[in-house]
């Protein structure tokens, strides 16, 4: 007899080096500050396929449009409240406002985005065996009582006041990421962010920084809110990618503090950026809002133990590289 053969089938073996090899990576969260830098550096490498879902509420998808239409590279509009079902190996989850005046606008969807958005992406690495980093943040510890704030430090925070929606939603999304390390077995990382800064930070978001050089360039009164005396540490955007990565390839579930251990009162903040760029600008000293930590700073021994990590890029050499950024933007230029 002459029937014809099927075709070998193609051996398990190419099948799983061909997986092993190339990564997909979930972003959440990836039009925004952080999330938009990290994209960049995870596309670098030809081995790495990137999806970002993002609803777009601080995020711009310019943020992203040297990305958009490359083959490795997809764009989602999507909720992260809303079950997700894609297929990856890991999940960088961001989504989430981070400033205040955008985490206060609507705090119920932001305990939501914390809390069943963390949930719905813990379902989803649950279901496709992905690792799955979470980006909590220097505010689970509250306004500290202990400073520096080691990772073994539980905190002094409010769970009734105005900035609940975020801190809290970020405790409980802690403690969903290690239930379902505990009871499930997913691979997770715990990240605690600090006070990040750097290019592509919405101009008008009402963060310390952003608004310092804003405020700069336009030439208006540099907003210093009472005392002035709060102090916060913080890390240049490119550190904080490279923390990022560290600890998602590394061994450890964390949580792991990625901030970088300059710390800077809010006074001291507005005397560099007026030197750096208008020395002749006004420093005004403005009413605070409700429950704002009076010091922060960073403990980073896990980081550099651990990770081998630590942040490269001084406040003075990174300002100037947002001040860059934001002439651009602003259409402002130099003198
Ligand atoms: P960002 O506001 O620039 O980015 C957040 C992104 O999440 C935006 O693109 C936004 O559109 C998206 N998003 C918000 N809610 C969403 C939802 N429900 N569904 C889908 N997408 C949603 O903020 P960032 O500074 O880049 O912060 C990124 C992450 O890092 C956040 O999780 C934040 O809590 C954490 N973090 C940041 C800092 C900091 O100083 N920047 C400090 C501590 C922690
Ligand atoms: N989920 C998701 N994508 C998936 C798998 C699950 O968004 O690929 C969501 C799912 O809708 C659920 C959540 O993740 O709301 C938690 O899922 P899990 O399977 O852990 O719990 P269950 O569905 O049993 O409540
Ligand atoms: N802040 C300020 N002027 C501003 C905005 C903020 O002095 O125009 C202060 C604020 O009171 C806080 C610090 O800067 O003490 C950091 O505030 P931000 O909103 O940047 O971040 P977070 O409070 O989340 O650390």
């Amino acid at each position: 007899k002459t029937t014809s053969k099927p075709p070998p089938l193609p051996s398990p073996l190419r099948f799983s080096k061909f997986y092993q090899s190339n990564m997909r990576i979930l972003v959440t969260g990836g039009a925004g500050f952080i999330g938009s830098h990290l994209v960049d550096k995870l596309m670098e490498n030809e081995k790495n396929e990137v999806i970002v879902a993002d609803n777009y509420f601080t995020g711009s998808k310019d943020n992203l449009r040297k990305w958009i239409g490359h083959p490795r590279f997809e764009l989602i509009r999507h909720d992260v409240t809303q079950p997700l079902l894609v297929e990856v190996d890991q999940i960088y989850h961001l989504a989430c406002p981070a400033s205040p005046i955008f985490y206060k606008y609507n705090p119920v969807k932001t305990i939501k985005t914390n809390v069943i958005g963390t949930l719905n992406m813990l379902g989803l690495a649950k279901r496709v065996g992905a690792r799955i980093l979470l980006t909590s943040t220097s505010e689970v510890y509250g306004d500290p009582l202990i400073h520096p704030q080691p990772e073994t430090y539980w905190g002094n925070v409010n769970p009734i006041g105005v900035r609940s929606c975020y801190d809290e939603g970020k405790r409980v999304a802690e403690t969903l990421m290690f239930d379902y390390h505990r009871q499930h077995g997913i691979e997770i990382r715990i990240a605690r962010i600090f006070n990040t800064y750097g290019p592509r930070m919405n101009i008008d978001d009402g963060r310390v920084v952003s608004n310092f050089i804003a405020q700069a360039l336009r030439g208006e009164p540099l907003t210093v809110q009472k005392p002035g005396t709060q102090t916060r540490s913080f890390c240049y955007v490119s550190d904080m990618v490279d923390g990022l990565i560290r600890l998602m390839e590394g061994e450890h579930t964390g949580p792991i503090n990625i901030g970088n251990p300059g710390e800077f009162t809010m006074v001291e903040l507005a005397e560099t950026v007026k030197e750096l760029i208008k020395p002749d600008v006004e420093i005004n000293m403005v009413e605070n809002t409700p429950d704002d930590p009076r010091q922060r700073k960073p403990d980073i021994t896990k980081a550099k133990e651990l990770l081998g990590w630590e942040p490269k890029v001084k406040l003075r050499d990174g300002l100037p590289l947002m001040e860059e950024d934001f002439r651009l933007r602003l259409g402002i230029s130099e003198g």
